[in-house]
């Protein structure tokens, strides 16, 4: 997917022309002019960060934005659960894709979200971090399954009042690995939001406090999603964070036909909405 996703610390280099396509039908993002964050930026394509900004100009380069990659966990048969930071900060705002292994579009839209932070580090300015996890089961991701290789459906599998032990969401909360590696995370370092990419039914649900409300009517705007609401699940993330933490979340429900799109019309389709959902 053109990113460096071994652990520990990578840096995405630019994609030239292909990043500096961005959104062709909502372009209002990309009237703002990168300024240079040089205590924090590498130059692309440079082979030495010590160039100027004039070099960098005078070469029509842009400032990329470092990824550090961590693993959060290992899946039941041992796949490392990845976790993409991009900025810096206390504060950050939380995307995850792919809890159900056979919704496949959230993470090649993650994909493409974390080359255009990296090309465009403009986007983050004054908004402290994001981190992305482009998959949180990734051993249903390898088999096209909404469970875990356990049979469990992680997405109800987290520690709520409204937790059912069932087979399908298991004997206990955070029974299964999968929901401990993003359950220590967010317990680790509680995000300022949580963006969860789903499908199929093409809508923005939302649970938590107030704002969360104002939050998914304002990617609804950026999108042609319809705000929805789905109702709280048993032992969800949705319940977990928006009821359980009172932080607000977005359940992203994208239409079933995002899975056939690759990664530039599901940008095209969705940048301006995840840009909207950091800077919201
Ligand atoms: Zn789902």
């Amino acid at each position: 997917m053109g990113i460096d996703a071994s652990e520990g610390s990578s840096t995405i280099d630019s994609q030239n022309a292909l990043l500096n396509q961005g959104i062709h039908r909502r372009t209002s993002m990309h009237k703002i002019v990168a300024p240079l964050f040089l205590m924090v930026l590498l130059f692309s394509g440079c082979s030495s960060a010590s160039k100027s900004s004039t070099d960098a100009a005078s070469h029509n380069l842009k400032p990329s934005l470092r990824m550090m990659t961590t693993i959060s966990g290992y899946s039941v048969e041992g796949r490392p659960i990845e976790r993409w930071s991009f900025g810096t900060g206390d504060e950050y705002v939380l995307i995850i894709a792919s809890i159900h292994g056979d919704e496949a579009a959230g993470t090649p839209l993650l994909h493409r979200f974390a080359r255009h932070l990296a090309a465009n580090p403009e986007t983050l300015e004054g908004l402290g971090r994001v981190v992305l996890v482009p998959q949180v089961n990734p051993d249903g991701v390898a088999d096209k399954r909404r469970h875990n290789s356990q049979g469990v459906d992680l997405n109800r599998n987290f520690p709520t009042s409204n937790f059912q032990s069932r087979q399908r969401h298991g004997d206990e909360p955070l029974s299964q690995p999968e929901s401990r590696a993003l359950y220590d995370l967010i317990q680790r370092e509680k995000p300022r939001r949580v963006i969860s990419i789903h499908q199929p039914v093409g809508c923005i649900d939302y649970d938590g406090p107030e704002r969360a409300r104002g939050l998914a009517i304002a990617m609804s705007e950026a999108s042609d999603l319809p705000v929805q609401k789905l109702g709280a699940r048993p032992g969800s993330l949705g319940s977990y964070v928006g009821l359980e933490l009172g932080i607000p979340i977005i359940t992203l429900e994208l239409p079933s036909q995002a899975s056939r799109w690759g990664e530039e019309r599901l940008w095209d389709e969705y940048g301006e909405m995840l840009i909207t959902s950091i800077q919201f």
